[in-house]
């Protein structure tokens, strides 16, 4: 932007990943779908904020499998040469940054969203494929979370140094706060301390100069899988940013000793910090004794997760819900008929994408069940599958089921890779009792059939490692009850038989597998197939209140107006 409109104090948000439109496959799950839709909901509110990300010219990846369930993966190569005007265009500003010791050029390109009301936000994406760089300089924004973990930090450099560069170089010195969407783009909080000391050596950093980069920062920590934490070692990392900057971290003395730790460093030099359910911070305060960890629960975006026949309800019904979510509160008196036949159609949707995809063609009046995130083992993709023999049983016995799966695993998460396996495996076995489908490429315009057009969303984390979950939440938008282990979100939306179904209880400590399984077939048995099947009223009464409770309250604007009051220090809006 090279307008004067810098001028305006922002917001600065900065996120490894973004998922925003579906020619830029820029994201890889939760995290940057979660990115995506904050943004979506400040660009609605007019909310004066900018984000950072990188290109990823190779994405994440392309995923295949073959008729085994084997994974194999390709780049999913773009090219934002091709995209240009008006959903991407490059800046014409180059700004430096200095890693192992080379100087690393790196350009942003920029693109304008458009919220509900007509206001933009414009999101940067940094790239360092230019003439003036290194071979492998070129390559540091290629792949999201691809290569090593040497990779990785010049990649966090770019992201968090290069970040804050580029920030200046368009003009935006007016910044009051910036809001660090996982620890990734940590090293922001050291391009602060250097404009801080303003050409003082490193090592003079006083507290004063601490609290001032702090009272800046705000930090969102979004699992609580220590191993998902990045940490470098010291000597890499003295390599990568150079001694005078690990001396300002030694300063701080934020980090385990010898390390620096993304996750440490953040919360350090943070005014805020939260965690992204009420659960997920109670978890993470035990983990960081030292510091007030807060909780704002995560949303979606609403109008972007409604399927078109849902969205013509609430359009005749509920109008204002586009502009304010909360309106959906209201669902409460849409007649059960009305719910019943946007899902017949949603539904239709999501079958008739199955078949396009697959070949394979469901029933449409047979309960489907979805299930479809990361394939990374604590999410249990074949736990629906722990007693094929009772699984048979209850088909034959109380009614039919089919399932459609969609995952990809990280390339080098070979857990993942065989727990995909096993759901094929499952469903070879269960060929003649049930059909089990899995997708390739599950991306958001796949979530976007699977969440609203399945019957049923199955979720079954080991606990407590479910930060939040959204995909359930997208499922609630469109009236599909969530079927799900008490963790993350779901502690806060369950509500027995009413906004859907628990798995297992909410004793402490973490998953005791054999008693979950026990749960989610007698629950299948006893209480959802025969709600399915035999009361329909009374099932469309349970999928009304997903959407009254639970879509009115997990959205990203009634999450961004938190993060207004609680993190930003807006108040009045
Ligand atoms: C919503 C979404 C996710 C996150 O789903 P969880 O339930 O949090 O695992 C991941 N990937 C894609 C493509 C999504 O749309």
């Amino acid at each position: 932007m090279q307008s004067a409109a810098q001028d305006q104090s922002v917001i600065a948000y900065f996120s490894m990943e973004v998922g925003l439109h579906p020619a830029m496959p820029t994201y890889s799950g939760g995290l940057g779908v979660l990115a995506g839709d904050t943004l979506r909901a400040a660009a609605d509110f007019g909310l004066p904020m900018v984000a950072v990300t990188m290109l990823h010219r190779k994405g994440y990846f392309r995923q295949h499998l073959d008729s085994q369930g084997r994974q194999w993966d390709e780049p999913a190569v773009w090219s934002p040469e091709d995209l240009m005007t008006p959903l991407l265009n490059p800046l014409p500003q180059r700004v430096s940054v200095f890693i192992e010791g080379r100087r690393v050029f790196i350009r942003a390109w920029q693109h304008a969203m458009e919220g509900i009301s007509g206001k933009k936000l414009v999101v940067y994406y940094l790239d360092t494929a230019l003439p003036e760089n290194s071979p492998w300089d070129q390559t540091l924004t290629d792949y999201l979370y691809g290569g090593d973990s040497h990779y990785r930090l010049c990649q966090e450099a770019v992201l968090g140094l290069g970040g804050i560069a580029v920030l200046r170089a368009l003009g935006y010195h007016n910044v009051h706060t910036y809001h660090m969407n996982e620890g990734h783009s940590a090293l922001l909080t050291l391009a602060l301390l250097e404009e801080r000391a303003n050409g003082r050596p490193l090592d003079t950093l006083t507290p004063e100069d601490l609290d001032a980069v702090r009272q800046r920062c705000v930090f969102t920590t979004h699992t609580p899988l220590a191993t998902a934490h990045d940490q470098f070692p010291r000597g890499m990392a003295a390599h990568v940013i150079g001694h005078e900057r690990l001396q300002a971290l030694a300063v701080t003395d934020c980090c385990p000793p010898d390390t620096l730790d993304m996750t440490y460093l953040p919360m350090f030099l943070s005014r805020y910090v939260n965690g992204v359910a009420m659960r997920h911070g109670e978890t993470s305060r035990a983990m960081y004794p030292n510091y007030p960890v807060n909780s704002i629960t995560n949303g979606v975006h609403a109008t972007t997760w409604t399927s078109r026949p849902f969205q013509e309800l609430y359009d005749r019904l509920i109008p204002g819900w586009r502009l304010d979510n909360q309106y959906l509160r209201y669902a409460v008196s849409i007649p059960l008929e009305e719910i019943l036949q946007a899902h017949t159609r949603a539904k239709a949707l999501l079958l008739a994408e199955v078949e396009r995809r697959s070949g394979v063609r469901l029933d449409p009046k047979a309960m489907t069940i979805g299930f479809a995130r990361r394939a990374t083992s604590y999410k249990r993709h074949d736990m629906l599958f722990g007693s094929r023999e009772r699984l048979k049983r209850i088909v034959e016995q109380v009614g039919p089921i089919q399932v459609v799966y969609g995952g990809k695993a990280h390339p080098l998460d070979e857990g993942g890779k065989a727990m995909i396996r096993r759901v094929f495996d499952a469903a070879a076995a269960l060929k003649d009792t049930m059909k089990v489908v899995y997708l390739e490429e599950y991306d958001m315009a796949l979530a976007g059939f699977l969440t609203s057009g399945a019957d049923l969303w199955l979720n079954t984390p080991q606990k407590p490692q479910e930060a939040s979950g959204t995909s359930g939440m997208k499922a609630a938008l469109n009236g599909v009850p969530s079927f799900s282990i008490l963790d993350g979100w779901w502690l806060e939306g369950h509500v027995e038989g009413v906004t859907g179904w628990a798995i297992g209880d909410d004793s402490g400590g973490g998953s005791h597998p054999e008693e979950e399984i026990a749960s989610l077939y007698d629950k299948l048995e006893y209480v959802i197939l025969p709600t399915f099947y035999g009361r329909p009223t009374a099932y469309a009464q349970v999928m009304r209140s997903a959407v009254a409770l639970n879509a009115s309250f997990f959205n990203t604007h009634r999450m961004l107006r938190q993060y207004m009051v609680n993190a930003y220090h807006l108040n009045g809006v």
